[in-house]
């Protein structure tokens, strides 16, 4: 299967990463003007292109991907509906995971408390 670049947003990192190993590039905190951020994405782009996946080790601890919240909730803020949100993000994170089947089910627990947040308005 061809890797290929996926956001990720967890405790450690937020920013773009390969789906096959441990490479990312890190969203500078401060960058919040729009030119910066898609010089920042045309530039991450480059660099995923140019990366060796086998210098890189593994994907870690892809665990640690699963943020399931924070990522159905950067999908509803880009303007999915939160119900397409949770398919999305539960299929990249059962993709990224490899299908690992204790993660997944973590993550469709996640996604039914988050739909149940969704549904008395608390997200
Ligand atoms: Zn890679």
């Amino acid at each position: 299967m061809a890797r290929s670049l996926i956001w990720i947003s967890d405790q450690r990192i937020t920013g773009w990463a390969c789906t096959h190993c441990g490479w990312n590039y890190e969203l500078p905190p401060l960058l919040s003007d729009p030119e910066a951020k898609s010089a920042y994405d045309r530039l991450a782009s480059g660099k995923f292109e140019k990366h060796d996946c086998a210098a890189h080790g593994p994907v870690t601890s892809p665990g640690d991907k699963g943020d399931f919240a924070a990522r159905a909730r950067k999908l509803v803020l880009r303007g999915f509906k939160p119900k397409d949100a949770v398919e999305i993000a539960l299929q990249e994170i059962a993709f990224e995971t490899r299908h690992d089947p204790k993660i997944v089910a973590k993550v469709q627990k996640d996604a039914d408390e988050f739909l149940r947040r969704v549904k008395d308005g608390l997200i």
